[in-house]
């Protein structure tokens, strides 16, 4: 159950970016025609302090539950591109401009009307280059930028929609993993940002957040064009979730996708140099690089095997020489197990992922693999990963500073497979070659374990 409701947080987390809040409709389009890129004239009233009291108090809950990914290099470079979009000359009250990455896999952004915007590093290692990056960030600045979350707050219609959502957070409990921990800190300090930042805005202000986020693109010279290929990037739906939806009627990603396209028209060619460059993959990887595989490892906590193939590939891809590269590829074939690398049409279609998404209310993952494990098509996977998982953690071994993490991959592989013997050997090398390992203790009981079966 704890598993079912875990699952729900995870989908839901996807929509802020995907979609809307409808009921609300009435809010964006009251605005006149304006040249501003913010809403200058806003005036904050009680109501809306109390609100910005809150997502304050947000900021240090992140920050001391861990949540925030604490990598300075990182975070200065996430700043840095989060700036370049800020309009310059622009003063807005109440407003610090803030980009941090969270560690969360699950592909999502959202910003706090004090101007802390927070990335996923799911989304992060999602996209391919600097300009993807800077599509999301520049939806998620307009939001603070045009006051959008205090402008909802002030709607009534949507206070009660909050009591709806305070129920049903009130219910769930996400347990293990990092994925979901955003949405019960959320939920605890303040249930409407909930609403508004995770669940996403109405129609009309997601539209506004993408149209606006191409100018303020362009202002910067980002290449446009990149927040249509990073909505497509999030339109792949590698983990087959289904997304259950709060409300009907959302604009769907495709619909976003139709719009910026239309809105960008003519002004996607041109292309300058300085855009060129920020269209860069590899520059962009040497960036993010240690974020995506902590990513990586926070994918494959939270049961997301698939995304995990994918990120690695990705890495491996970009630096095929790179002992850690190979060492994540390799784990995470190793903890696919059982499952095809990647979903079949017929299993992403949506009575498919519906069924799936039963299933999972119901089985945890190791039940999940010893169900597969009892179907040839399943047992086959296994073979076929597991296969791919040891040359590829022997490949790691033979390239330059080779990790001793490969040992340990090697001795989970080798013990799963009931090779004790070559299980033992490798648990030893890697605790020789990693005095100071953080799971020593773990490694050595595995060896003790294994020679009480061997003897
Ligand atoms: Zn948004």
């Amino acid at each position: 159950m704890l598993k079912h409701r875990r699952k729900i947080i995870v989908a839901t987390l996807c929509l802020c970016l995907c979609l809307g809040i409808t009921p609300i409709s009435a809010l964006a389009t009251q605005d006149p025609p304006r040249s501003s890129p913010a809403k200058i004239d806003f005036k904050f009233e009680k109501v809306d302090l109390d609100l910005f009291g809150q997502v304050n108090l947000l900021d240090k809950r992140f920050e001391r539950d861990g949540l925030v990914y604490a990598d300075e290099p990182t975070n200065a470079y996430l700043q840095r591109v989060g700036e370049s979009l800020v309009p310059r000359d622009l003063k807005l009250e109440h407003v610090v401009w803030k980009f941090r990455a969270l560690r969360d896999p699950v592909p999502n952004a959202f910003a706090l009307p004090n101007g802390s915007i927070y990335v996923n590093t799911g989304v992060m290692s999602l996209c391919d280059n600097e300009s993807q990056l800077a599509a999301i960030l520049a939806h998620e600045i307009t939001h603070v930028l045009r006051r959008h979350t205090y402008l909802q707050n002030r709607s009534n219609r949507k206070k009660i929609l909050t009591i709806n959502i305070i129920n049903a957070v009130g219910v769930w409990n996400p347990v293990g993993g990092v994925a979901g921990l955003a949405v019960g800190i959320i939920a605890a300090v303040s249930p409407f940002i909930l609403v508004s930042t995770i669940y996403g805005y109405s129609r009309d202000l997601e539209r506004e957040a993408d149209m606006k986020g191409v100018d303020l693109m362009m202002s910067a010279e980002y290449p446009p064009e990149e927040m249509v290929k990073i909505l497509k990037l999030l339109n792949n739906d590698i983990e087959g979730e289904e997304i259950k939806l709060f409300y009907n009627d959302h604009p769907q990603l495709q619909d976003r996708i139709a719009y910026v396209s239309a809105h960008l028209g003519s002004k996607a060619d041109k292309a300058t140099a300085a855009s060129e460059l920020k269209r860069e993959k590899s520059a962009y990887l040497t960036n993010i690089q240690g974020l995506m595989r902590h990513d990586i490892q926070l994918a494959i906590n939270a049961g997301r095997f698939r995304t995990a193939v994918y990120l690695s590939q990705k890495l491996t891809e970009f630096r095929p020489e790179s002992s850690e590269n190979l060492f994540w590829l390799a784990e995470s074939y190793r903890t696919l197990g059982p499952r095809a690398p990647q979903l079949t049409e017929k299993e992403l279609t949506n009575s498919a992922k519906k069924d799936a998404a039963k299933k999972r209310e119901k089985r945890t993952l190791e039940e999940e693999e010893r169900d597969l494990l009892a179907t040839e098509a399943g047992r086959q996977n296994w073979k076929t990963n597991q296969q791919k998982s040891e040359e590829l953690y022997l490949r790691s071994l033979k390239v330059e500073n080779p990790t001793p993490l490969d040992h340990r991959g090697l001795g989970m592989l080798y013990e799963k497979e009931g090779r004790t013997k070559d299980a033992i050997e490798e648990y030893q090398k890697y605790l020789e070659l990693s005095p100071d390992a953080s799971d020593r203790e773990r490694i050595q009981r595995r060896i003790q374990l294994l020679k009480g079966l061997a003897s």
